[in-house]
């Protein structure tokens, strides 16, 4: 199937091309044509299925031939609600691709940031606006945005929405929209209250899943080590140093975990950087866009703040922390291997955590190959052993440490 099957514009099919997509994905293929039709539907997809264009794409086409001349007062029609504000700007920014051959104009809010230069372009007037739900509930109730025009009302990463708290929020907004309008939900997974939001504000919704949440991709090769908690510092140095090649998405489950980590990485000579949730968006902003462009190697995030991102190139997730949830994990390494890239994904794992493995593990359905032969295993019968290689760090180390042939035990 091509783009043109999918009766999309010109001035769409212009932008698409000097994207360099020659084919839709699965859920554009599948979500384009009833988003074309007005119809509500409700889409269980992940980011990287490329899930962003297939609403997008149709927006913008229901738009097109109501668009405004470029100085005219701008009414807001599309209203794409994001849980994170990293996202926020990466819809945003896809917005703008798509429609740089048209009149439509678009703009992202979110928190983190000063509100007054977020009002200029509200007051020079949008098409399409993309926010997070606190910003967006702040600037309409000092009146700086109308939501009576909208005509399609999107949310994005649904199930994430529940997980930080937002759903409330949401209603309120979708309130705050007109009634007859188009409504989107976008989720990675559609949990039982996500069936519940979906039952009050979608009308009739066509169900499309396009990724079984369980699945890991084939192009992901898994690692676990398992290891006492107290040496995992030890052994993420370690594995940095000696296995880790290319760049690194390293998880951690909090804040505070990912501030120590951070600093753990650059008193030992590490560039890392690190977003989460408390760090302002300039800063998270930065760390992201050097990460992206290659300008540093590492970075460290709690999921919260990581998801939805979309990463090209990522050699390696790295889970400091096992994920207490199995869909986590999923979501995790499912960052890395995109593009018929081969991504790696380690995971170490303390005794503390075992049962998360065994809970991942069935979710998968496939047992994390494991590998032993490390420094600094969870079994305290493995012996010590010293190191003789002239100028490594470790002197002491135990079995396996500095061995070159490392053996792979599959459970
Ligand atoms: P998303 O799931 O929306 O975050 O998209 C993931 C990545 O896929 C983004 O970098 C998009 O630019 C890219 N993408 C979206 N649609 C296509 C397509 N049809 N062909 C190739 N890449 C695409």
């Amino acid at each position: 199937m091509s783009f043109k099957d999918l009766k999309l514009i010109k001035p769409l099919l212009r932008a698409i091309d000097a994207s360099g997509y020659t084919e839709p994905t699965l859920v554009q293929q599948k979500a384009i044509p009833p988003i074309l039709e007005q119809k509500d539907v409700i889409v269980s997809a992940q980011t990287g299925t490329g899930k962003t264009a297939a609403f997008a794409l149709p927006i913008l086409q229901h738009l097109f031939d109501k668009q405004d001349a470029p100085k005219r007062g701008k009414k807001i029609k599309a209203l794409i609600i994001s849980p994170t504000r990293e996202l926020a700007s990466q819809i945003q920014h896809n917005f703008k691709t798509y429609a740089q051959f048209s009149n439509l104009r678009s703009f992202a809010i979110f928190g983190g940031t000063s509100i007054e230069p977020q009002v200029d372009v509200l007051k020079k007037g949008i098409d399409i606006l993309v926010a997070t739900p606190g910003r967006l509930l702040d600037l309409h109730k000092q009146d700086y945005i109308n939501l009576d025009h909208i005509e399609t009302f999107v949310l994005d990463e649904a199930d994430l929405m529940l997980a930080m708290g937002f759903i409330d929020d949401v209603k309120k907004i979708e309130r705050l929209c007109p009634e007859q309008k188009q409504t989107l939900l976008f989720s990675a997974t559609i949990p039982y209250k996500i069936e519940l939001l979906a039952s009050s504000i979608l009308k009739n919704p066509e169900r499309i899943d396009v990724t079984p949440t369980h699945s890991v991709a084939k192009d992901i090769s898994q690692v676990l080590y398992y290891v006492p908690k107290r040496r995992k510092i030890e052994l993420c140095l370690h594995l940095l140093r000696n296995e880790i090649k290319g760049n690194v998405l390293i998880f951690r489950r909090t804040k505070f975990g990912v501030n120590k980590l951070e600093q753990s990485l650059l008193k030992n000579g590490y560039k890392a950087d690190s977003i989460h949730g408390d760090k302002n968006q300039s800063d998270r902003q930065t760390a992201l866009n050097k990460f992206k462009n290659g300008y540093a190697k590492i970075l460290i995030a709690t999921d919260v703040a990581a998801r939805g991102i979309d990463i090209d190139q990522l050699d390696n997730v790295f889970n400091f922390d096992i994920p207490n949830q199995a869909e986590t994990y999923v979501h995790r390494i499912g960052r890395t291997g995109r593009a018929g890239n081969i991504g790696k994904a380690h995971s170490m794992c303390s005794a503390d955590e075992k049962s998360y493995v065994k809970t991942i593990e069935q979710y998968i359905n496939v047992q994390i190959p494991v590998e032993t032969e490390h420094p600094y295993p969870l079994d305290p019968k493995a012996k010590p052993i010293v190191h003789k290689k002239k100028g490594s760090k470790y002197k002491k180390g135990r079995k396996g440490e500095g061995s070159k042939k490392k053996k792979k035990r599959w459970y």
